[in-house]
């Protein structure tokens, strides 16, 4: 859909719909369950299932040709058997779930569930339809990581980052459920969720950093959410210049004029925009032509390519001369050394931020980090210090 247009997405899903009633055993059932999602029920006459899904999925990565372009598509299935794994239709279809999302994980054409290893792999269904509870139950938590000024090392920003401490499987990391959400209405109140936290959190300690909070532009697409937005930090008390919206630019360009439009309003009305993961995105160009923004923040696979790789410096180097050239300032992700700090600096990198500086830290940790940082060493240039 976001490559090639949501008319090519369709043509596609019914080509592969086709290729599946093509695949499947003769008296085998085949239904969508929605997005890019199918379920085939195969009566079993003995056969071994392994073999029987080894020769499905080879059918099924074929290329499709889509308006005389091939295509390929990446396949994961998840294999579950009724009354082994599940007794109803909705524990099998969550164990079949299930081992699909180990299929992708594994980065394996086809996984079977596993009802021993239950507690240590969560299917999207599962995850998803915990995470609405988990909102209620306070299961969310915020770790903040800084960002410093790399020409005075003080503290520049606070980047509010979510945790869910899940009571059975314990500290789910963002990358396995933000992206769940956003294919759901899930991740508007996530973001309510981690706005509201945060911002009272920076009024409540008296911090003067600015506070940065991940957004989905997909949450912009809807008009009402940037009032929601602004009606937060207005509650929390909050100026709007002091806080700072994440997006990453791949998400930013599927719908552009909303969310265009929804940008504009955020920024005059003193909220700053930062582009997220800079530079790994297809669009990084069109999304500085097309949006107006405040800072670009440089993908951590480049800065941390910086020493070991010519290719890799002579990129940063220019997407920070491209930034300053338009005005934006730059943060550098991924910094875990001296000497990335330090190469950073040579190129006039404004900002950084990585586990070298200091990790994600929960709001306590947090606090006592800012108050000895600021007192030790606000003010003194970082390259006077003994680490960085
Ligand atoms: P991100 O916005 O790129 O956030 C930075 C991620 O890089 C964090 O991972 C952080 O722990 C990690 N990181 C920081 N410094 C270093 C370093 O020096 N080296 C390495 N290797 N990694 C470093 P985390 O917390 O797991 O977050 C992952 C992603 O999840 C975030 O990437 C962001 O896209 C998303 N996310 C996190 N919190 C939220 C949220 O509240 N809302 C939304 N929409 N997305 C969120
Ligand atoms: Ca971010
Ligand atoms: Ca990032």
């Amino acid at each position: 859909n976001d490559r090639l247009g949501h008319q090519t997405g369709d043509a596609l899903l019914i080509a592969f719909a086709d290729r599946l009633e093509l695949a499947r055993p003769t008296d085998a059932e085949v239904a969508r369950l929605g997005g890019d999602e199918f379920a085939v029920l195969i009566r079993n006459h003995g056969d071994d299932p392994q073999h029987l899904v080894r020769k499905m999925h080879a059918v099924l990565t074929q290329p499709l040709v889509i308006d005389s372009f091939p295509i390929t598509v990446g396949v994961s299935i998840g294999v579950a058997r009724v009354h082994q794994d599940a007794h109803t239709t909705t524990d099998l279809v969550r164990a079949a779930d299930t081992a699909m999302y180990k299929a992708k994980r594994t980065g394996g054409t086809f996984a079977l569930y596993d009802r021993s290893a239950r507690t240590h792999q969560h299917g999207r269904l599962n995850l998803l339809s915990e995470l609405s509870a988990a909102l209620d139950d306070h299961q969310l938590h915020l770790n903040f990581q800084p960002q410093l000024r790399m020409a005075d090392g003080r503290v520049d920003t606070l980047e509010a980052l979510v945790r869910w401490v899940h009571p059975h499987y314990g500290p789910i990391a963002p990358s396995e459920f933000i992206g769940l959400a956003e294919q759901t209405d899930l991740i508007d109140p996530i973001t309510v969720q981690v706005l509201r936290t945060a911002t009272q959190g920076v009024m409540a300690g008296g911090i003067s950093a600015r506070l940065a909070v991940n957004v989905s532009p997909r949450s912009l697409e809807d008009a009402e959410f940037v009032n929601t937005i602004l009606s937060i930090v207005a509650e929390a008390g909050l100026a709007p210049h002091q806080l700072e919206l994440e997006m990453t630019e791949r998400e930013l360009v599927r719908q552009p004029e909303r969310t265009k439009y929804a940008i504009e309003k955020l920024r005059s009305a003193g909220v700053r925009i930062a582009i997220d993961d800079f530079g790994v995105g297809y669009s990084s160009y069109q999304t500085l032509r097309l949006f107006d923004v405040d800072r670009v923040k440089i993908d951590r696979e480049f800065v941390q390519g910086l020493l070991a790789s010519d290719k890799d410096r002579l990129i940063v180097s220019s997407l920070i001369e491209l930034a300053h050239a338009l005005g934006l300032d730059v943060v550098a992700e991924g910094v875990e050394s001296q000497g990335v700090w330090n190469a950073l600096r040579e190129l006039g990198c404004d900002v950084a931020q990585g586990y070298g500086i200091a990790v994600p830290m929960d709001y306590v940790e947090m606090r006592r980090w800012f108050a000895d940082w600021s007192e030790t060493y606000g003010g003194t240039p970082l390259h006077q210090r003994p680490t960085a």
